[in-house]
C-alpha cells in the first residue's frame, strides 16, 4: 500500500504543500479526491481505512504583510514537539497545545497547522525584510534562525510526522522519507577561474611572500612563483577538482556566467579560448554545466533569459548539448521572485536557496522540490535544489575552521540518511589553493560518499 487520497481545501497555497510534502519529500502515491470541499477546513488523508486530519489556517498575505499574518497567529512563539529524537517547532498553535496528535479510532488528529508551516518555508516566506549591503535577505530574521534550529530540516520532519502517524492508522504503509534520497551535488560557482585576470605580477609576488611568511605555508609560496613561470596559476583547480570527484564517483556542477558587468562580477568571456576549453573539458570529463546569474539579475531579472540562452547556445556552439540546466545566482542574490524567471528562461533548476552567512535549510527542506509561485499562485516546472552549506559561509561569515566545516557536513550527511534528499555544498575554484583547504575537500568527499 502507497496511496494516499487526499480530500484538500481548495486553497493552491495548501495544495502545493501537500503535494510537495506528501508526494516529493515522502514519496507517496496520492490521489485528489474531487470534487474539492470548497468549505472544509481540514486536510484529511486517508490510507486503507485509516485517515489522518490536519487543521489549516488561511494564509492571504505575501512578502513583508505575511509577517504581520504569521504574528498574529501566534507563529513567533511555537510549542516544541519532538520527531524522531529532533526537536521541531509546530507553528501555527499556541503553547499547551496537545501535541502532535489526538487519537479516535483509525483516525489521528495533528494538532497544528503542519501543512501551512511548511507553505512558508518552502515558498521562501520566511525570510525576514531587512536586507544587507549585497541586497540578500538579512538571514538573522528568517524565521527558523530566529528560533535557532536553522540546522534542522523542519519540513522534511513534519512529512517525517506524516510516516509516522500513517504507520499508526495503515500499518505497512509502504512510503518512507529516508529513502527518498538523492546522491550529494559538490557545485563550484566559477566566479575567478584564474588569478593572473584578476592581479599584476607585484601583487602576485606579495601574495607569495605573504604566504610563505604569514601563513608558513612554502609550497603555496613557491607554487606561486613557479606557476607565474610556467605561466599557469594556483586558482586553476579544476583538475584537482575533477579528480577528486571522480575518485569518490560522484558528479560535480560548475556554474558559469553568460554576462554581468558589475564590478563584483566575474572577469571573464565566453569565447576567450581558455574559458571554451575549460567548459569542453569539464563536460567531457562528465560533469554538469550550469548557468551564474550576474549581480545585476537580481534588480533585473529579465537579463535571466539573455544571459542563460548566451550560455547555452555558445555551449551547444561548442557541441555541449545537456537535456538539463540549472544553476545559481552569483552572490546568492536571490528573492523568490527570481523563480519565475528561471522557470521562463527554460531553466529546469535553481540552486541558490541557501544562508550567505551560515550553514542549514533556508527552506526547511534538503528535498529538491517544484517552486510555487506567489504573483501567479501556482507551481512552476522549475525546481529547487536547496544549497545547504558554502565554504564561504563558513570560513569567511562565521570565521569557523575548516574542521568545523567537515562537522556540519557529517552533520548534514547523516540527517540526509534520516529524512532524505540531497547534501548540495559549494566550494569556490579560487579556494582550494591552500594544501589544507584540498585535504579538507578530499575529506568531504569521503563523508558525503560513505556507505551508511
Ligand atoms: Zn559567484
Amino acid at each position: 500500500m502507497k496511496t494516499i487520497q487526499i480530500h484538500c481545501p481548495d486553497r493552491p497555497r495548501l495544495r502545493y504543500a501537500v503535494d510537495i510534502v506528501v508526494r516529493h519529500i515522502l514519496g507517496a502515491n496520492i490521489e485528489w479526491a474531487t470534487p474539492l470541499a470548497a468549505a472544509a477546513t481540514d486536510v484529511v488523508l486517508r490510507a486503507g481505512a485509516g485517515s489522518i486530519t490536519v487543521p489549516t489556517t488561511p494564509l492571504t498575505q505575501s512578502g513583508a504583510a505575511i509577517h504581520q499574518e504569521l504574528d498574529e497567529q501566534i507563529w513567533r512563539k511555537p510549542p516544541w514537539l519532538t520527531i524522531r529524537d529532533t526537536q521541531v517547532p509546530a507553528f501555527g498553535v499556541p503553547v499547551g497545545t496537545t501535541l502532535p496528535w489526538t487519537s479516535h479510532g483509525a483516525t489521528l488528529h495533528i494538532n497544528f497547522p503542519l501543512f501551512d508551516a511548511a507553505w512558508i518555508l518552502l515558498s521562501g516566506q520566511a525570510d525576514g525584510s531587512s536586507v544587507d549591503e549585497h541586497g540578500r535577505s538579512c538571514s538573522r530574521e528568517h524565521l527558523l534562525v530566529q528560533h535557532n534550529c536553522e540546522m534542522v530540516p523542519v519540513v522534511d520532519l513534519y512529512a517525517v510526522l506524516i510516516e509516522d502517524a500513517l504507520q499508526r492508522v495503515a500499518p505497512g504503509f509502504e512510503a518512507s522519507v529516508a529513502q527518498h534520497s538523492s546522491p550529494p551535488l559538490v557545485t563550484h560557482d566559477v566566479d575567478r577561474p584564474w588569478e593572473h585576470d584578476v592581479t599584476g605580477t607585484a601583487h602576485r609576488l606579495r601574495r607569495s611572500a605573504a604566504n610563505l611568511l604569514r601563513d608558513r605555508d612554502p609550497e603555496l609560496a613557491f607554487g606561486r612563483v613557479l606557476s607565474m613561470m610556467r605561466r599557469t596559476d594556483v586558482m586553476d583547480t579544476f583538475d584537482f577538482i575533477c579528480t577528486a570527484l571522480e575518485r569518490f564517483d560522484l558528479c560535480g556542477a560548475f556554474n558559469f556566467f553568460g554576462g554581468g558587468n558589475h564590478p563584483l562580477d566575474a572577469t571573464y568571456r565566453l569565447g576567450d579560448p581558455r574559458i571554451d576549453a575549460l567548459l569542453c573539458t569539464l563536460h567531457k570529463r562528465g560533469h554538469q554545466l550550469g548557468y551564474h546569474a550576474s549581480y545585476a539579475c537580481l534588480d533585473t531579472p529579465d537579463l535571466i533569459q539573455t544571459e542563460f540562452s548566451f550560455l547555452r547556445d555558445h555551449c551547444e556552439r561548442l557541441g555541449i548539448v545537456q537535456n538539463e540546466w540549472g544553476g545559481r545566482h552569483h552572490y546568492l542574490r536571490w528573492r523568490p521572485d527570481m523563480w519565475p524567471a528561471w522557470d521562463e528562461a527554460g531553466l529546469t533548476f535553481d540552486s541558490s536557496v541557501g544562508f550567505p552567512d551560515r550553514t542549514g535549510y533556508r527552506l526547511g527542506t534538503g528535498h529538491p522540490v517544484p517552486v510555487y509561485d506567489i504573483a501567479s499562485e501556482r507551481t512552476l516546472d522549475l525546481v529547487e535544489v536547496p544549497l545547504l552549506l558554502m565554504e564561504v559561509a563558513v570560513l569567511e561569515y562565521e570565521r569557523s575552521s575548516l574542521d568545523e566545516l567537515l562537522t556540519r557536513v557529517e552533520r548534514l550527511r547523516n540527517q540526509s540518511l534520516i529524512t532524505g534528499g540531497r547534501v548540495v555544498i559549494l566550494w569556490h575554484n579560487d579556494r582550494l589553493v591552500h594544501r589544507r583547504a584540498r585535504q579538507t575537500y578530499l575529506k568531504m568527499l569521503e563523508i558525503l560518499s560513505a556507505r551508511p
